[in-house]
């Protein structure tokens, strides 16, 4: 997606760690035209495969999910990091390791909005070490539901979580792929901008 590379190369910025900080438009301020393409580029690509539910994580999958949803018309569902009192006590919940926050921490999904049989595309802003992924997956198969796939926005294909997906037979499909960021430059996989 060509819009949301040149946004990442003229506004992302790369932080020690290897973590591309998007501020601008993805994870504190939101670019809704941005948000908006996007989604229509996963209703595309995920199109015509009976998926009746969008599953994400809050708080920077729901933007894309939400547009997701929104051009496909279907549902949003996000998992919940925090314990709050107003989520049903009947809940799927997976254990997730935070190699940015370099901690666990436990998502949570209501049964009412994940249904046995349900064909689930799950979205998220980033795809690094694919944790937040297999929680997810983890969450869906304790449902009964399918994994339809995977919508990513930005994935970093020098960390092992699309590999450790993949492997696992999830159809991932991401945006923009990130080759390497060792110069502090981002380089895509294909790289063409
Ligand atoms: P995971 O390592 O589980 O694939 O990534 C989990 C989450 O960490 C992502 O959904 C995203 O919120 C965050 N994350 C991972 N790498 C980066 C990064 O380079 N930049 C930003 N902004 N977030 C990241």
């Amino acid at each position: 997606m060509d819009a949301l590379k040149q946004k990442i190369l003229n506004e992302g910025q790369v932080l020690p760690g290897n973590v591309l900080k998007v501020d601008h438009f993805l994870n504190h301020q939101i670019d809704p035209e941005l948000m908006y393409q996007i989604g229509q580029a996963f209703a595309g690509f995920f199109a015509g495969r009976n998926i009746n539910r969008i599953l994400t994580i809050e708080a920077s999958g729901i933007p894309p999910a939400l547009m997701t949803g929104l051009a496909m018309k279907l549902p949003v569902v996000f998992a919940k990091k925090t314990e709050a009192a107003n989520l049903d006590t009947d809940f799927l919940a997976a254990s997730v390791y935070s190699f940015t926050r370099q901690r666990e921490y436990t998502i949570r999904v209501s049964r009412k909005y994940l249904q046995p049989g349900d064909r689930v595309l799950v979205i998220d802003d980033f795809l690094a070490n694919g944790q937040a992924l297999l929680g997810l997956a983890d969450i869906i198969s304790q449902a009964g539901a399918d994994f339809v796939g995977a919508g990513i926005v930005i994935e970093k294909a020098f960390q092992q979580g699309g590999e450790l997906a993949r492997e696992r037979g999830i159809e991932v499909h991401s945006l923009a792929k990130i080759q390497d960021m060792t110069d502090g430059k981002v380089h895509f996989c294909d790289d063409h901008l």
